[in-house]
Protein backbone atom coordinates (compact mmCIF):
# COMPACT_ATOMS: atom_id res chain seq x y z
CA UNK A 1 0.00 0.00 0.00
CA UNK A 2 1.18 3.67 -0.79
CA UNK A 3 0.16 6.07 2.12
CA UNK A 4 0.93 9.97 1.43
CA UNK A 5 0.48 11.82 4.40
CA UNK A 6 0.12 15.61 4.58
CA UNK A 7 2.54 16.32 1.99
CA UNK A 8 4.06 19.35 1.05
CA UNK A 9 6.30 20.30 -1.34
CA UNK A 10 7.97 23.72 -3.23
CA UNK A 11 10.11 24.68 -6.06
CA UNK A 12 11.96 27.54 -5.33
CA UNK A 13 9.67 28.56 -2.02
CA UNK A 14 6.94 28.17 -4.83
CA UNK A 15 4.54 25.81 -3.12
CA UNK A 16 3.43 23.20 -5.93
CA UNK A 17 2.14 20.26 -3.23
CA UNK A 18 0.17 22.01 -0.65
CA UNK A 19 -1.09 19.06 1.97
CA UNK A 20 -1.53 15.87 -0.08
CA UNK A 21 -2.72 12.62 1.83
CA UNK A 22 -3.93 9.64 -0.01
CA UNK A 23 -3.97 6.00 0.21
CA UNK A 24 -3.31 3.78 -2.83
CA UNK A 25 -4.03 0.11 -1.88
CA UNK A 26 -2.58 -3.13 -3.47
CA UNK A 27 -3.39 -3.93 -6.87
CA UNK A 28 -5.59 -1.02 -7.39
CA UNK A 29 -5.33 0.83 -10.78
CA UNK A 30 -5.29 4.23 -9.58
CA UNK A 31 -5.64 7.47 -11.56
CA UNK A 32 -4.46 10.70 -10.93
CA UNK A 33 -6.63 13.19 -13.11
CA UNK A 34 -5.60 17.09 -13.08
CA UNK A 35 -4.95 20.12 -15.45
CA UNK A 36 -1.84 20.99 -16.31
CA UNK A 37 1.00 22.38 -13.29
CA UNK A 38 -1.70 21.14 -11.05
CA UNK A 39 1.20 19.30 -9.47
CA UNK A 40 0.83 15.26 -10.70
CA UNK A 41 4.53 14.86 -11.85
CA UNK A 42 5.62 16.85 -8.97
CA UNK A 43 3.54 14.12 -6.81
CA UNK A 44 4.71 10.85 -8.46
CA UNK A 45 8.19 11.88 -8.46
CA UNK A 46 7.66 11.42 -4.53
CA UNK A 47 6.59 7.83 -4.45
CA UNK A 48 10.24 6.70 -5.03
CA UNK A 49 11.88 9.71 -3.45
CA UNK A 50 13.41 11.34 -6.62
CA UNK A 51 11.68 14.20 -4.24
CA UNK A 52 11.28 14.76 -0.52
CA UNK A 53 8.72 16.08 1.09
CA UNK A 54 8.93 19.53 2.85
CA UNK A 55 6.58 18.22 5.41
CA UNK A 56 4.66 15.17 5.67
CA UNK A 57 5.94 12.00 4.31
CA UNK A 58 5.18 9.04 1.81
CA UNK A 59 4.96 5.53 2.89
CA UNK A 60 5.53 2.55 0.82
CA UNK A 61 4.96 -0.85 1.91
CA UNK A 62 4.98 0.24 5.48
CA UNK A 63 8.83 1.89 4.48
CA UNK A 64 8.53 5.42 4.83
CA UNK A 65 10.23 6.48 1.19
CA UNK A 66 13.16 9.05 2.38
CA UNK A 67 14.35 6.80 4.98
CA UNK A 68 15.06 3.64 2.40
CA UNK A 69 14.61 5.23 -1.06
CA UNK A 70 17.04 2.13 -2.39
CA UNK A 71 14.51 -0.73 -0.96
CA UNK A 72 11.29 1.36 -2.51
CA UNK A 73 12.58 1.74 -5.81
CA UNK A 74 12.96 -1.99 -6.42
CA UNK A 75 9.23 -1.56 -5.43
CA UNK A 76 7.76 1.43 -7.27
CA UNK A 77 8.64 1.55 -11.14
CA UNK A 78 8.29 5.02 -12.23
CA UNK A 79 7.81 5.51 -16.33
CA UNK A 80 8.40 9.45 -17.05
CA UNK A 81 6.31 11.34 -19.07
CA UNK A 82 9.40 12.06 -21.72
CA UNK A 83 11.25 8.63 -22.81
CA UNK A 84 14.03 10.84 -23.33
CA UNK A 85 14.29 10.97 -20.01
CA UNK A 86 14.99 7.27 -19.25
CA UNK A 87 16.97 6.18 -21.87
CA UNK A 88 20.55 7.01 -21.47
CA UNK A 89 22.16 4.08 -23.84
CA UNK A 90 23.00 3.93 -27.08
CA UNK A 91 21.62 0.50 -27.62
CA UNK A 92 17.93 -0.51 -26.58
CA UNK A 93 19.07 -3.54 -25.29
CA UNK A 94 21.37 -1.67 -22.40
CA UNK A 95 19.08 0.74 -21.67
CA UNK A 96 16.38 -1.88 -21.00
CA UNK A 97 18.90 -4.18 -19.39
CA UNK A 98 20.42 -1.64 -17.40
CA UNK A 99 17.72 -1.71 -14.37
CA UNK A 100 17.98 -5.85 -14.24
CA UNK A 101 21.51 -6.00 -14.41
CA UNK A 102 21.90 -3.25 -11.19
CA UNK A 103 19.78 -6.05 -9.43
CA UNK A 104 22.17 -8.36 -9.85
CA UNK A 105 20.96 -10.45 -12.74
CA UNK A 106 23.57 -11.44 -15.91
CA UNK A 107 23.72 -13.41 -18.94
CA UNK A 108 20.71 -15.36 -20.19
CA UNK A 109 18.54 -14.37 -17.13
CA UNK A 110 19.66 -10.40 -18.14
CA UNK A 111 18.49 -11.86 -21.82
CA UNK A 112 15.21 -13.36 -20.97
CA UNK A 113 13.97 -10.41 -18.52
CA UNK A 114 14.62 -7.68 -21.57
CA UNK A 115 13.25 -9.71 -24.24
CA UNK A 116 10.40 -10.42 -22.12
CA UNK A 117 9.71 -6.78 -20.93
CA UNK A 118 10.32 -5.64 -24.96
CA UNK A 119 7.67 -7.97 -25.96
CA UNK A 120 4.84 -6.86 -23.41
CA UNK A 121 5.60 -3.15 -25.24
CA UNK A 122 5.62 -4.56 -28.97
CA UNK A 123 9.32 -4.02 -29.54
CA UNK A 124 10.88 -7.41 -29.56
CA UNK A 125 13.31 -7.55 -32.78
CA UNK A 126 14.45 -3.98 -31.77
CA UNK A 127 17.01 -4.84 -29.31
CA UNK A 128 20.12 -4.28 -31.38
CA UNK A 129 18.36 -1.15 -32.43
CA UNK A 130 19.89 2.51 -31.73
CA UNK A 131 17.98 4.37 -28.84
CA UNK A 132 18.23 7.63 -30.73
CA UNK A 133 16.76 6.59 -34.16
CA UNK A 134 13.50 5.39 -32.49
CA UNK A 135 10.56 7.42 -33.01
CA UNK A 136 8.61 8.95 -30.06
CA UNK A 137 6.57 6.25 -29.63
CA UNK A 138 9.08 3.93 -30.40
CA UNK A 139 11.02 5.39 -27.54
CA UNK A 140 7.50 5.87 -24.93
CA UNK A 141 7.50 1.74 -25.63
CA UNK A 142 11.37 1.05 -24.51
CA UNK A 143 11.06 3.66 -21.80
CA UNK A 144 8.30 1.63 -20.52
CA UNK A 145 10.01 -1.76 -21.59
CA UNK A 146 13.11 -0.32 -19.31
CA UNK A 147 10.66 -0.24 -15.96
CA UNK A 148 8.71 -3.41 -16.68
CA UNK A 149 12.39 -5.38 -16.90
CA UNK A 150 12.40 -4.37 -13.47
CA UNK A 151 9.54 -6.12 -12.92
CA UNK A 152 8.42 -3.62 -9.67
CA UNK A 153 5.17 -4.64 -7.95
CA UNK A 154 3.82 -1.19 -8.48
CA UNK A 155 3.69 0.53 -11.90
CA UNK A 156 3.44 4.48 -12.18
CA UNK A 157 2.77 5.93 -15.50
CA UNK A 158 3.16 10.17 -15.44
CA UNK A 159 0.54 10.94 -18.59
CA UNK A 160 1.40 7.57 -20.23
CA UNK A 161 -0.92 8.35 -23.22
CA UNK A 162 0.00 11.94 -24.06
CA UNK A 163 1.82 12.17 -28.01
CA UNK A 164 0.99 8.55 -28.00
CA UNK A 165 -0.55 7.14 -31.88
CA UNK A 166 -3.69 4.97 -31.70
CA UNK A 167 -1.48 1.56 -31.91
CA UNK A 168 0.97 2.86 -28.82
CA UNK A 169 -2.62 3.60 -26.47
CA UNK A 170 -3.83 0.16 -27.33
CA UNK A 171 -0.65 -1.50 -26.50
CA UNK A 172 -0.46 0.40 -22.91
CA UNK A 173 -4.28 -0.67 -22.47
CA UNK A 174 -3.82 -3.89 -23.08
CA UNK A 175 -0.75 -3.53 -20.94
CA UNK A 176 -2.85 -2.36 -18.11
CA UNK A 177 -5.16 -5.05 -18.32
CA UNK A 178 -2.59 -7.46 -18.56
CA UNK A 179 -1.23 -6.45 -14.84
CA UNK A 180 -4.54 -5.58 -13.33
CA UNK A 181 -5.31 -7.38 -10.27
CA UNK A 182 -1.48 -8.24 -10.62
CA UNK A 183 0.32 -4.96 -9.53
CA UNK A 184 -0.28 -1.74 -8.51
CA UNK A 185 -1.09 0.68 -11.40
CA UNK A 186 -0.74 4.83 -10.94
CA UNK A 187 -1.69 6.55 -13.94
CA UNK A 188 -1.42 10.24 -14.17
CA UNK A 189 -3.30 12.36 -16.91
CA UNK A 190 -4.40 15.93 -17.97
CA UNK A 191 -7.50 14.22 -20.26
CA UNK A 192 -10.68 12.51 -18.24
CA UNK A 193 -10.92 9.99 -21.42
CA UNK A 194 -7.71 8.27 -20.25
CA UNK A 195 -8.94 7.45 -17.04
CA UNK A 196 -11.96 5.44 -17.30
CA UNK A 197 -10.24 2.35 -16.98
CA UNK A 198 -9.18 3.53 -13.20
CA UNK A 199 -10.84 1.87 -9.92
CA UNK A 200 -10.13 5.16 -8.12
CA UNK A 201 -9.28 8.56 -8.97
CA UNK A 202 -7.91 11.62 -7.00
CA UNK A 203 -8.73 14.73 -9.35
CA UNK A 204 -5.62 16.99 -7.89
CA UNK A 205 -5.78 20.99 -8.40
CA UNK A 206 -3.08 23.60 -7.26
CA UNK A 207 -1.13 21.01 -5.70
CA UNK A 208 -4.44 19.62 -3.38
CA UNK A 209 -7.02 16.70 -3.76
CA UNK A 210 -9.93 17.96 -4.72
CA UNK A 211 -11.67 14.59 -4.45
CA UNK A 212 -11.27 10.71 -4.86
CA UNK A 213 -13.56 8.59 -6.18
CA UNK A 214 -14.98 5.91 -8.34
CA UNK A 215 -14.50 7.23 -12.21
CA UNK A 216 -18.14 7.43 -12.06
CA UNK A 217 -17.71 10.14 -8.87
CA UNK A 218 -14.88 12.04 -10.28
CA UNK A 219 -15.73 12.32 -14.34
CA UNK A 220 -19.12 13.21 -13.90
CA UNK A 221 -18.65 16.26 -12.58
CA UNK A 222 -14.65 17.02 -13.72
P1 LIG B 1 2.27 17.66 -17.55
O1 LIG B 1 2.69 16.58 -16.64
O2 LIG B 1 1.10 18.40 -17.06
O3 LIG B 1 2.06 17.29 -18.97
P2 LIG B 1 4.96 18.67 -17.09
O4 LIG B 1 5.10 17.96 -15.82
O5 LIG B 1 5.88 18.33 -18.20
O6 LIG B 1 3.46 18.72 -17.62
O7 LIG B 1 5.19 20.17 -16.82
C1 LIG B 1 4.21 20.95 -16.20
C2 LIG B 1 4.73 22.37 -16.13
O8 LIG B 1 5.93 22.35 -15.38
C3 LIG B 1 5.07 22.93 -17.49
O9 LIG B 1 4.63 24.24 -17.55
C4 LIG B 1 6.58 22.85 -17.55
O10 LIG B 1 7.11 23.86 -18.35
C5 LIG B 1 6.95 23.01 -16.09
N1 LIG B 1 8.21 22.38 -15.77
C6 LIG B 1 8.50 21.07 -15.91
N2 LIG B 1 9.75 20.81 -15.56
C7 LIG B 1 10.27 22.03 -15.21
C8 LIG B 1 11.53 22.43 -14.77
N3 LIG B 1 12.54 21.57 -14.64
N4 LIG B 1 11.72 23.73 -14.47
C9 LIG B 1 10.72 24.59 -14.59
N5 LIG B 1 9.49 24.27 -15.01
C10 LIG B 1 9.28 23.01 -15.32
P1 LIG C 1 1.61 18.48 -13.69
O1 LIG C 1 2.38 17.23 -13.82
O2 LIG C 1 0.28 18.29 -13.04
O3 LIG C 1 1.51 19.25 -14.93
P2 LIG C 1 3.92 19.43 -12.28
O4 LIG C 1 4.09 18.63 -11.06
O5 LIG C 1 4.77 19.15 -13.45
O6 LIG C 1 2.39 19.42 -12.66
O7 LIG C 1 4.13 20.94 -11.93
C1 LIG C 1 3.53 21.57 -10.82
C2 LIG C 1 4.04 23.01 -10.74
O8 LIG C 1 5.41 22.99 -10.43
C3 LIG C 1 3.90 23.76 -12.04
O9 LIG C 1 3.54 25.06 -11.74
C4 LIG C 1 5.29 23.70 -12.64
O10 LIG C 1 5.53 24.79 -13.46
C5 LIG C 1 6.17 23.68 -11.43
N1 LIG C 1 7.41 22.92 -11.64
C6 LIG C 1 7.51 21.66 -12.05
N2 LIG C 1 8.77 21.24 -12.07
C7 LIG C 1 9.50 22.30 -11.67
C8 LIG C 1 10.89 22.53 -11.46
N3 LIG C 1 11.79 21.57 -11.67
N4 LIG C 1 11.29 23.74 -11.03
C9 LIG C 1 10.39 24.71 -10.79
N5 LIG C 1 9.08 24.59 -10.96
C10 LIG C 1 8.63 23.39 -11.39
Amino acid sequence: MIELVNVHFSYNNREVLRGISLKINDEEVFGILGPNGAGKSTLIMHLNGILKPKMGKVIVNGIEVNKNPKEVRKIVGIVFQDPNDQLFSPKVFDDVAFGPYNLGLRERELEERVEKALRLVGMEGYKNRETKELSFGEKKRVAIATVLAMEPEILVFDEPFANLDFRGKKMLRELIEKFRGEKTIILSSHEAEYLTLCDRIALLDGGKVIKVGSPEEILGNA
